[in-house]
């Protein structure tokens, strides 16, 4: 019997005609792309392809189809805090946002300190998800900044890297020996850089905002001081160091001395702090309110010449959801953070339109790049054999941000009724269609088997 496949499931999906974007292989040209059994079938931007008798096909013709982007750094808040965010919001999330693969910290209740807590998440990922979702276990014993974490059961229950993330791990000897840990392993150690007396009661970047709403600051050296430290624990262990949410031109500077000194450091920046900057705040508005705080347009600057020259190797979004409730209190209470999975690329795309960052480079930082930090060659790549893990985008479609229409649980973003340009049309992860725009329809054809020239 013959049964129509469902369409979250195409056995051939035929990707035609679009702008294939692949840093992994070097492919920036219109083309074809074909996904077969939930695998990368060919690509083909020379016009030869060979078609199987049946696929579905997508006209990506005006779209850009890059591989399916990778996250290594953001929250799901399960368990223990479902009111913000589960695994199933926050992959659809993710899914919406083009992502098909997010690493999930591991500030959840109980923190991912232990192989069990690790396995319940990848349980759930595989039951509740929609994309691929690679726990981050802990540093600590249950985060309290102590004792270093069973790190060879959590590494055998699969973790891709150990980080305190929400807090710093301040213990500096804590801090050695897990680098150490991470020399041997060779999984790195994630550090939320924030030295936590210079940052005390701190609720903005440090400067004239700060100054003129009244509001205590966080100074760049907060930052700037622990990844000094970590820069130079990473040195003599020889571990393998990598450094969050950069959000400081001095951050910058650091980690650019420390790789020309052929210190194992690698580092992330949000979109947030490539994108927006502490006036966001004025009015208090406590979406603006994140950690690291949004810093300066000279900031800014200097974090995109960080990604442009590799100092900087990945875009991660550090998608922190929180309730309305915790956002809704005034900005010295309010929660940190912005759910920025749903905004990330249309917030990037602003830096492509005005000229700041080229289009390979965006996709590169979101694909190949966080690729290489997890050491997986099987994703961010389009390349035949490959997961199929897919995403297409339109690059001149304009949408408003509404958090309403958010599949996050967090509707907490600085950027609600803004106008962006670029948006998310399909997300497929191995060969499945984990998210699609309404406006876009699928054909199924028939083709004798054959090669066209
Ligand atoms: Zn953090």
């Amino acid at each position: 019997m013959v049964t129509e496949r469902p369409d979250r499931q195409p056995k051939n999906l035929l990707i035609h005609g679009g702008h294939i974007i692949d840093p992994s292989q070097g492919v920036d040209a219109i083309g074809d792309l074909l996904i077969s059994d939930g695998k990368i079938g060919w690509l083909s931007t020379d016009g030869t392809v060979s078609l199987p008798e049946s696929c579905q096909v997508l006209d990506a013709r005006g779209m850009v189809v890059c591989p399916g982007f990778v996250d290594i750094h953001c929250h799901l808040r399960q368990p223990g805090f479902e009111e913000k965010e589960t695994i199933a919001t926050g992959t659809r999330a993710a899914a919406k946002g083009g992502f098909t693969t997010v690493c999930c910290m591991p500030n959840t209740d109980p923190p991912i300190d232990s192989g069990a807590t690790a396995e319940y998440i990848k349980s759930l990922a595989e039951s509740e998800g929609v994309v691929r979702v690679l726990p981050v276990g802990c540093v600590s014993k249950g985060r309290a900044g102590s004792e270093l974490a069973d790190f060879g059961e959590l590494s055998t229950s699969g973790v891709i890297a150990f980080s305190d993330d929400g807090s710093p791990v301040a213990d500096s000897s804590l801090m050695r020996r897990a680098l150490e840990y991470s020399r041997d392993s060779g999984l790195p150690i994630i550090d939320h850089c924030e030295d936590l007396i210079l940052s005390q009661g701190g609720v903005m970047n440090e400067g004239s905002v700060a100054t003129r709403l009244g509001l205590k600051g966080i100074p760049a050296a907060a930052e700037e001081r622990m990844v000094a430290r970590d820069i130079e624990l990473a040195r003599s262990t020889g571990g393998r160091l990598h450094i969050a949410h950069v959000s400081t031109a001095g951050s910058v500077d650091l980690i650019r001395r420390a790789r020309g000194e052929g210190v194992s450091v690698t580092a992330e920046v949000t979109p947030h702090h490539l994108t927006l900057t502490e006036e966001m705040v004025a009015g208090y508005n406590t979406n603006a309110k994140v950690n690291p705080p949004l810093r300066t347009a000279q900031d800014i600057a200097a974090l995109i010449i960080g990604l442009k020259e590799g100092v900087i190797d990945a875009i991660a979004t550090d998608h922190a959801p929180h309730t309305a409730e915790d956002k809704m209190a005034d900005f010295l209470q309010a929660a940190f953070g912005i759910s920025g999975l749903e905004t990330a690329l249309g917030g990037l795309m602003e830096l492509v339109h005005q000229g700041k960052l080229n289009l390979v480079t965006l996709i590169s930082k979101l694909t190949y790049e966080p690729a290489l930090f997890l050491r997986r060659t099987d994703l961010g790549t389009l390349k035949p054999g490959a997961p199929a893990d897919v995403t297409i985008f339109d690059p001149e479609a304009e949408w408003v941000a509404n958090p309403d229409e958010f599949a996050s649980k967090g509707k907490n973003t600085p950027l609600a009724g803004s106008l962006l340009k670029g948006k998310v049309m399909i997300t497929i992860y191995g060969g499945q269609l984990s998210y699609k725009d309404d406006a876009i329809k699928l054909e199924t054809k028939r083709y004798a088997t054959r090669s066209e020239a």
